[in-house]
């Protein structure tokens, strides 16, 4: 099924509303999710509304929860989300810490018990959006584990994003790594798995430690692990994303005495800079634009694929979906509806939107 993005919005707004949110909310939070399907991120797309559901329905998720700042000292600030909406409490989050990075140059902050966060490339836009820079750790806590350390046989963490923006000058979209620590987001595992389809090879293990390409394997019981990307190295960075956002949050990491069954629990820690402050921001663009350039102009080694720099397949995916629509599988929609109907929506108020 197709629908045009403002489509979507609409109707994920009514069911955020009918959860318990306020229409500024509502469309905050549905704007987040069908932003990642937009530019290709279905993992964290409309298809977490199932999800933000169960964790309303189970207390995991607090609508109409603003981020509250816990502690200050000097530049670095720390934060709790209260298991608001990841989108509402770390946005909130975002303007304090621009808002203070003009003043000092360098901000530091800590954000705890936030619920899913999302598409965490939005809040290094926004940084990005102001002329600013940004460096994200997340960890992922509250419910079971999906991804094995290297080496190990089963999932012992979860897929931990990072992501690290840079401005750039006039109308030029950021330069915006944002990504998972595991091959995949499990989100793409799942929309595998709605759509019937295989995963490459490389991605998962199956429940007894061994390679497979069944997405299936992720939803059985005793259920398989995603793998770290990069091998040692994604792992490593998995093992920070812990550590600084986890611990040095006071959210906590996953380790056996953290609660398995709360919901899809987010703590970050970001790192906000004014590049302004360390050299010459003309020299600085010239030097990020040549290098971005000579970069792109490798020869591709497949001429339908030409290099890319971090941020811009996103962009890409924009393009063609805002103009052909986002296709939405049976099983996402069907998991939908009964979200829908879960906080009293009838069918046809939602067929409404389609
Ligand atoms: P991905 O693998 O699609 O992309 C990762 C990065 O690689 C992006 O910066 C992208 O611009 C870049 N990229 C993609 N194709 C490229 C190419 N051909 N050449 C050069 N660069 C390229 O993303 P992912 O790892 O699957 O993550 C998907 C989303 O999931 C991200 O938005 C991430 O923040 C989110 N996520 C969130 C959580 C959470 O708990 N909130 C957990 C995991 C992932």
């Amino acid at each position: 099924m197709k629908f045009d993005a403002s489509h979507l919005v609409g109707l994920v707004g009514a069911i955020l509303r009918a959860g318990g949110s306020t229409a500024a909310e509502a469309d905050l939070v549905a704007n987040h999710l069908v932003v990642a399907n937009l530019f290709g991120h279905d993992s964290h797309g409309v298809g977490m509304v199932p999800t933000y559901v169960t964790d309303l329905h189970g207390g995991a998720l607090r609508p109409g929860t603003a981020v509250k700042l816990d502690k200050e000292d000097g530049s670095i600030l720390v934060f709790d989300g209260a298991r608001g909406y990841g989108r509402v409490v770390a946005g909130e989050m975002m303007a304090q810490l621009i808002e203070r990075c003009r003043g000092s140059g360098l901000v530091l902050a800590s954000l705890r018990n936030a619920h899913h966060l999302g598409r965490i490339g939005a809040f290094g836009e926004m940084a990005a959006e102001a002329g600013l820079i940004s460096l994200h750790f997340v960890n992922v806590h509250g419910h079971h584990a999906l991804v094995a350390p290297f080496g190990g046989r089963d999932a012992r963490f979860s897929t931990d994003p990072i992501c690290i923006a840079v401005p750039r000058q006039g109308e030029r979209a950021p330069v915006v790594l944002d990504m998972a620590t595991s091959r995949v987001a499990f989100g793409k595992v799942r929309v595998a798995h709605n759509a019937g389809r295989r995963l490459a090879p490389g991605l998962v293990l199956d429940k007894a430690g061994e390679p497979s390409e069944d997405p299936a394997v992720m939803f059985g019981d005793p259920r398989g692990a995603l793998l770290p990307f990069g091998e040692h190295k994604g792992f490593g960075l998995a093992v920070m994303c812990e550590l600084l956002a986890g611990a040095l949050s006071g959210g906590g990491t996953m380790q056996p005495e953290t609660p398995r069954d709360v919901g899809v629990l987010n703590n970050m820690l970001t790192l906000v800079v004014e590049p302004g402050r360390l050299i010459d921001l003309d020299w600085f663009h010239r030097e990020m634009e040549a290098f971005l350039a000579h970069a792109k102009a490798s020869p591709p080694r497949d001429p339908a694929h030409p290099v890319l720099v971090p941020g811009e397949s996103e962009r890409l995916f924009r393009e063609t979906r805002a103009r052909d629509g986002i296709e939405v599988d049976d099983m996402t929609w069907g998991e939908m509806l009964a979200a829908a109907e879960s906080v009293g929506l009838t069918r046809s108020d939602l067929e409404a939107h389609k």
